[in-house]
């Protein structure tokens, strides 16, 4: 028996520099007395991920959500765009904030992102882009995507704000399709505390988001479009400076706990593991299990609260589907008939703890407690939650 852990074990923890550096860097904010509005800060942070993400023109924004809004506006799309319900809500609530419809396809059963092979019998006369999600960090089948809005002039937005890093035969995942997001919230692998970015090739692109993130200015007393305010500040630059000093330290002491929870996982039947696919190089943002209730003996929803009595707090991303949020029920694409594999992930699929502080010790433990879960199943009887 797995005793409970004494403090609790949460999903994720964000990285933190060191407090003195924190201070040090905001203190350059105050000498400056320059807050917002493309300071040095921003400037350097601007120029640094250019370089980490290896792409072409980047644009920082104060969180991912309104990056991915802006992105879609400055892309001008128009009627349907084809998603996934398998992701989280901003997605698709970013389509919603320029009155675009989405259009779900169902999802591949191994990467749990938009099925490629059932994007083209979803293309309308209306269909203006398709917007795919690299979810956990694996990469969709961007060439497939890529060929499709090719033969239909579409264009290709990614969600990548579980990408951070992530390359598909090293080359960088921001360079693929019209335009990337990447989330810089704290939860996420390279934070800002919150934060986002897009990045894409054309560089008119960049000069139209420079307006639409800052009210449509040109000068200070000439609007030319109708814009937000989604500008990333001094601050949260300064900070994002400090953490990118750490990224690359994190991804290596996270590739230990997933080395050390796939060794300890990897007999246990039912329990499949769905990130750190083979070939491709990952983002580290999460470690992600699939559990088949027939094989393992209890379901995901069972195991996720019977953890809570271990002080072990994991997460159902993404439930529920954002097809099944009231507001798009009446779709035709968002009926559950229509979405089989994204109906039957969404009901399978968990966040374990995954974080450097995380000790090696604990995962084998959180390890041993999913071990004596299915030892101890009732296995082949009808499972009550
Ligand atoms: C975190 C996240 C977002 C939203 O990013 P914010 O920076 O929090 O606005 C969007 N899409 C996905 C898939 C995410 O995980």
């Amino acid at each position: 028996m797995v005793k409970r852990f004494r403090e609790p074990i949460y999903v994720t923890r964000p990285v933190l520099p060191d407090i003195d550096s924190v201070n040090d860097a905001i203190g350059k904010v105050w000498v400056s007395k320059w807050l917002t509005n493309g300071g040095l800060q921003h400037k350097e942070l601007e120029k640094q991920l250019q370089n980490y993400l290896n792409v072409d023109h980047i644009s920082l924004f104060n969180n991912g959500t309104l990056a991915l809004v802006l992105g879609i506006k400055a892309l001008e799309l128009t009627g349907e765009v084809i998603t996934t319900p398998f992701t989280f809500p901003a997605t698709v609530q970013a389509l919603d904030w320029n009155h675009l419809n989405p259009v779900f396809c169902d999802i591949n059963p191994k990467t749990l992102n938009i099925d490629a092979d059932k994007i083209e019998a979803l293309i309308t006369d209306k269909t203006s882009a398709i917007l795919g999600v690299h979810v956990f960090g694996n990469p969709c089948e961007v060439g497939k995507i890529q060929q499709i809005a090719d033969k239909y002039n579409l264009k290709v937005i990614y969600d990548g704000a579980h990408a951070f890093g992530t390359k598909i035969k090293g080359k960088p995942i921001g360079s693929f399709g019209d335009m990337t997001m990447f989330s810089f919230h704290a939860t996420k692998l390279f934070n800002t505390v919150e934060g986002g970015a897009l990045t894409f090739h054309d560089e008119e692109i960049g000069e139209k988001l420079a307006l639409l993130k800052n009210f449509g200015l040109v000068s200070s007393e000439s609007v030319v479009l109708s814009g937000l305010n989604a500008k990333m500040n001094e601050v949260q630059a300064a900070i994002g400076l400090e953490v990118l000093k750490l990224v690359d330290q994190e991804r290596v002491r996270r590739d230990k706990v997933r080395e050390t929870y796939e060794k300890n996982l990897a007999d246990i039947p039912g329990i499949r593991i769905i990130t750190g696919l083979k070939n491709k190089s990952s983002s580290y943002q999460y470690f992600v299990i699939e559990i088949d209730a027939s094989k393992y003996g209890r379901t995901r929803d069972w195991i996720h609260k019977e953890l809570e009595k271990y002080n072990v707090y994991t997460r159902r991303y993404f439930y529920p589907l954002c097809s099944d949020f009231h507001w798009y029920k009446h779709l035709d694409s968002a009926q559950p008939e229509n979405l089989p594999q994204a109906q039957k992930s969404v009901q399978q699929v968990l966040s374990l703890p995954y974080y450097g502080d995380l000790e090696l010790e604990s995962v084998e433990g959180i390890c041993r407690i999913l071990r004596e879960m299915h030892t101890s199943a009732p296995f082949l009887i009808p499972i009550k939650d």
